[in-house]
């Protein structure tokens, strides 16, 4: 079987090892347009459900990953210069460049072949003719949007604004800050991924963006700006930039994954807000999904037999009927958190502690009960300020 993976990112990458692992004879070529180190951005958050998922389907992979985290117990949410910490919510974080070469020298490893710097834009590419195509060029796909006759993408930009910056400054926690001026309302989520930087992602309306002319800064100009808006958070570090530029949120759907022998997943096929953190979580387990559908599936039959093809555009089909429903669900989560950060300003009146309250409820995930099982004395002290506001 020969089996060609656009896109190099955690879910090619990780199907590559999934699959080389366990069928050694499968010849698989990943194509990657950048190199093995130009990745973009900083850390990546997994909630502890996933390493467990990690550690079962490849423990090397799992055991490099983990010597790189960073973990932390508390959510803490920052308003009105008050900071409100809220027990048990286990996650960690890793760099997202560690990540993928943890990923690349795995495949190295055991025999995937990758090939950098090669940029793909048509399904032709490949002229050995694959029994299998996997689209995982992520939110920005180029096939998606060079066949939209075969997976019907409805994409959504979203109004506010977010730009991605590093900072030394190092956050204990998966802290949501929110910082108001002249012009509006800021929000930044922050968590460390080593032991010397965190991720800082700043969020803002598009009234607020407008109103603080970022529209004429440069990324210096709004680098600066933003350490001023949140100098009591960083301490006096200053933001780190890489490529750190303002953009949309874009919401990614696709009525059909599957095209007879290609497949599209991660990013490419399916986005959930950042807020949520769980873009590299579903398309690490995009990659198991697939995997198992193949691992599940009776012995292929020879790759000359006339029904090779069918019978692999059957697991994929198999593929996308399991997996929709879970997607379609993370997606509805990430959707009312998503709104949430949207709507900030119906929300910033909030004293501190229901601002907390209503960021951990956000997504209708946690509710109240789940939510006093994480932390019983945050729960008791919210049922607290709302009887004596009652009073
Ligand atoms: C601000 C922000 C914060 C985030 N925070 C988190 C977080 O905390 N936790 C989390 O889990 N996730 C987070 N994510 C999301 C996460 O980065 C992605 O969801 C995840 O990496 C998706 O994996 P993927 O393999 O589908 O796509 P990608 O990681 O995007 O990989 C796609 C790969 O394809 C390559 N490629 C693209 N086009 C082509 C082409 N035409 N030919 C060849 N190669 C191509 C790209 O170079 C890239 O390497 C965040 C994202 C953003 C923007």
């Amino acid at each position: 079987m020969h089996i060609s993976i656009i896109g190099g990112g955690p879910a090619g990458l990780y199907f590559s090892i999934l699959a080389k692992k366990n069928f050694p004879e499968w010849d698989i070529q990943v194509y990657e347009r950048n190199g093995p180190n130009d990745t973009f951005g900083w850390g990546v958050v997994f909630s502890d459900r996933t390493l467990q998922y990690l550690e079962e389907y490849d423990k090397p992979s799992h055991d490099e990953i983990t010597k790189e985290f960073e973990t932390w117990e508390n959510v803490e949410v920052v308003h009105d210069d008050e900071h409100i910490l809220i027990g048990g919510n286990k996650f960690s974080g890793i760099s997202r460049l560690k990540m993928l070469n943890i990923l690349q020298a795995r495949c190295e490893e055991i025999g995937v072949n990758i090939e950098y710097h090669k940029e793909i834009k048509d399904l032709d590419h490949d002229p050995t003719k694959p029994d299998l195509i996997i689209v995982c060029d992520g939110v920005n796909s180029t096939i998606r949007r060079n066949y939209p006759s075969y997976f019907e993408p409805e994409l959504s930009s979203r109004s506010n604004k977010y730009i991605w910056f590093g900072t030394n400054k190092i956050f204990n926690a998966l802290t949501l800050t929110f910082r108001q001026n002249a012009t509006g309302i800021f929000a930044a989520h922050s968590y460390k991924f080593n032991k010397t930087t965190s991720t800082f992602v700043v969020e803002c309306d598009p009234e607020t963006w407008e109103n603080a002319g970022f529209a004429s800064m440069s990324e210096d100009e709004t680098r600066l700006y933003l350490e001023k808006v949140f100098e009591k958070d960083l301490g006096g570090n200053p933001l780190l930039s890489n490529r750190s530029l303002w953009i949309n949120f874009l919401l990614v759907k696709n009525k059909y994954w599957v095209h007879e022998n290609i497949v599209i997943m991660g990013d490419a096929a399916h986005t959930a807000h950042f807020s949520i953190g769980s873009g590299t979580k579903l398309a690490l387990e995009d990659a198991i999904a697939l995997f198992n559908e193949f691992r599940r599936g009776q012995a292929l039959p020879d790759p000359d037999e006339a029904t090779f093809r069918p019978y692999i555009a059957e697991i994929l089909k198999s593929y996308e009927a399991n997996r929709r429903p879970k997607i379609e669900e993370y997606q509805q989560f990430a959707y009312d958190s998503l709104l949430l950060f949207e709507n900030l300003k119906d929300y910033i009146h909030l004293d501190p502690l229901e601002m907390a309250y209503t960021m951990m409820t956000r997504s209708k995930k946690l509710t109240h009960e789940k939510l006093r099982g994480r932390d019983p004395q945050f729960v008791h002290k919210i049922e607290e300020l709302r009887r004596n506001s009652l009073l």
